[in-house]
């Protein structure tokens, strides 16, 4: 956990998302993945559920400027999982698999192999 800098730019990982088409990322963070697979959360989650949850405890040591921006009844989660921890919500949760009976969904695909890319995902790579 570290302070965030007035101006600096926010990112995400397009990983937590349930993107249904692998998709090639062009962050340039040093420790890309370099793809933001539909899978990742089943892959990562519990990579990323770990970090969270090791700095969780701290909301409540530093101010909080962001309070105002959460949904009814966030702060009131958060404000309860701090109080009992076995109450954050599991990362895993927001995973939905691709839907079976529903014949536009994407057909599921490999893990792209590097080297492999698409022809249209040639012109990105970094
Ligand atoms: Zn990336």
């Amino acid at each position: 956990m570290r302070d965030i800098p007035a101006g600096e730019e926010l990112t995400g990982d397009y990983g937590t998302l349930n993107i249904r088409e692998p998709l090639r990322c062009l962050c340039g963070a040093p420790d890309c993945r370099g793809w933001v697979l539909p899978d990742d959360l089943l892959h990562h989650g519990a990579q990323w559920e770990a970090s969270v949850k090791g700095v969780f405890p701290l909301i409540p040591t530093v101010p909080q400027p962001l309070w105002p921006l959460l949904k009814d009844g966030e702060r009131t989660d958060v404000e309860a999982a701090l109080r009992d921890p076995g109450q954050i919500r599991a990362i895993f949760t927001h995973y939905s698999p691709p839907p079976v009976d529903d014949p536009t969904a994407p057909a599921p695909r490999a893990r792209p192999v590097p080297g492999f890319e698409s022809a249209s995902a040639r012109g990105v790579m970094r």
